[in-house]
């Protein structure tokens, strides 16, 4: 066994040994920078790795993924690439089915508003992508601004706590009011006290709305968020629960294990509908959360460009 060793040694040249040391060490720094979401100095990093050793395929891979985050069409051009070089590598067949995939996707992908580009993204705020990824995979927006009809809100407060949560969403993400519901792409509805008996402060959920036209039928979503009237909200939390079923809306489906993003409070107990004996809605007053942070907006502009849920190789 260890003449067989020796005999592999001896074939290999030192340089090239050198060369594959240096390719891993690079590898190894660009997942350090791909798990901190630094993902353009990852991509440096892997990039140094695939030019040292130019079969490296899971720095490829690691490359391609990173840049999805900080240039789409590079990303495509990745992808292609490592489909093309790993074609034949018995041991890659999947993750070369999966770079076509994503070579479709992206170039499928509409271009985004501004403040969608990978190049808002934040890396010292991080985000909490992994944990929405899977349940928001398909709800990513294409037509931007979005329509929002507000409808009948019940009383001033509200109206003014409602329209308080679109402004500030609206600086971030194209959006504009809509006077009519029929046109609207994210609807409020404010009569459905009914539903939403225990402890819900809202609920946000997705129906698909056919309409004929001629004889085509043609689908499209519309966002639909409830509230619950059976409580005397204030302004603030009106304003904090608006802002929060609108990051639903916008395709986060899930919510963030962080106190201070907007994607937080209310939620587990809301959704999963805990009751809470004796206690109503105790989140909502407690932790108020006045905008959507970095780390909400980081999540929303990594699920818009990333096309599908993969994680990194090791
Ligand atoms: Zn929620």
């Amino acid at each position: 066994m260890r003449s067989v060793i020796l005999a592999i040694l001896i074939l290999l040249p030192p340089t090239a040994r050198a060369d594959r040391d240096a390719a891993r060490e690079s590898y190894q720094q660009g997942n350090e920078l791909f798990d901190q979401s630094r993902f353009a100095d990852a991509a440096a990093a892997f990039a140094r790795a695939i030019e040292a050793d130019p079969k490296f395929f899971e720095a490829a891979y690691n490359h391609a993924l990173a840049d999805e985050m900080v240039d789409r069409k590079k990303a495509i051009v990745d992808w292609s690439k490592l489909a093309e070089t790993a074609a034949n590598a018995p041991d890659f067949k999947y993750q070369v089915g999966q770079a076509d995939a994503r070579v479709q996707i992206l170039k499928m992908l509409p271009d985004y508003p501004d403040a969608l580009q990978p190049s808002h993204y934040v890396p010292s705020a991080s985000d909490y992508y992994s944990v929405i990824a899977e349940d928001s995979e398909s709800d990513r927006w294409r037509q931007f601004p979005l329509k929002v009809w507000i409808g009948d809100v019940p009383n001033g407060n509200w109206a003014q706590g409602v329209r308080e949560a679109f402004g500030i969403w609206k600086e971030m993400i194209p959006m504009e009011l809509t006077p009519d519901p029929d046109e609207a792409d994210i609807r409020f509805d404010w009569d459905t006290e009914q539903s939403m008996a225990d402890g819900h402060a809202g609920e946000e959920s997705d129906w698909v709305q056919f309409q004929r036209v001629g004889n085509d039928v043609t689908s499209r979503k519309v966002a639909h968020i409830s509230i619950a009237q059976a409580r005397n909200w204030s302004r603030d939390e009106m304003r904090a629960i608006s802002l929060h079923e609108l990051g639903h809306a916008l395709g986060i489906r899930g919510h963030s294990p962080s106190k201070g993003d907007i994607m937080y409070w209310q939620v587990q107990e809301g959704r999963r509908r805990v009751p809470i004996p004796g206690v109503y809605y105790p989140l909502v007053i407690k932790s108020l959360v006045s905008k959507p942070s970095q780390r909400d907006l980081n999540t929303l502009i990594r699920l818009y460009n990333t096309p599908g849920v993969v994680t990194r190789m090791n």
